[in-house]
């Protein structure tokens, strides 16, 4: 019997990768400048934004992603974000830690949420392979490093 859902707390170190962005936009605004509300307005947008550009990047435009921000008491400790996904109907929700509940200036934030996003999405690449409780951390150990991998790339070409 094969669970139809799948869902993932996902522990992951916050990216190391220093953001590469040089040019001013709406992103980059000081957060200083910024309410909560416009913070979380402008996350919201940036996930959206960036969701539909590894979605297709990783050739998941046949599912149906949705992102739900997240506080932290509604994650599993020490997770940043997680997934749930119905193989059957192709779709999925991710969990981004929400704006608020980070510490670090606005535009590591963003970039952090962006790292969630890859981040699950590869889970959602490996959906087809086989997995049990023992190979979970060894999934995770991998799904890190080729989160990182991608969006390190990524950020070195901008
Ligand atoms: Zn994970």
């Amino acid at each position: 019997m094969v669970a139809r859902y799948f869902s993932l707390g996902c522990v992951f170190v916050l990216c190391g990768v220093v953001s590469a962005y040089g040019q001013t936009n709406t992103f980059d605004t000081p957060s200083t400048a910024l309410s909560a509300g416009q913070q979380s307005q402008i996350a919201r947008q940036y996930v959206t934004e960036r969701l539909a550009f590894w979605q297709q990047r990783l050739k998941l435009d046949d599912w149906r992603i949705s992102v739900v921000s997240a506080r932290r008491s509604e994650l599993k400790p020490n997770t940043l974000g997680a997934i749930r996904w119905d193989k059957t109907k192709k779709s999925a929700v991710i969990w981004v830690l929400d704006p608020s509940e980070y510490q670090t200036p606005f535009r590591a934030t963003l970039d952090d949420m962006e790292l969630t996003i890859v981040h699950e999405l590869v889970h959602l690449e490996l959906t087809s392979l086989p997995r049990s409780e023992a190979s979970r951390s060894n999934e995770e150990h991998a799904v890190n490093g080729i989160a990182e991998a991608l969006l390190g790339l990524y950020r070195e070409r901008q």
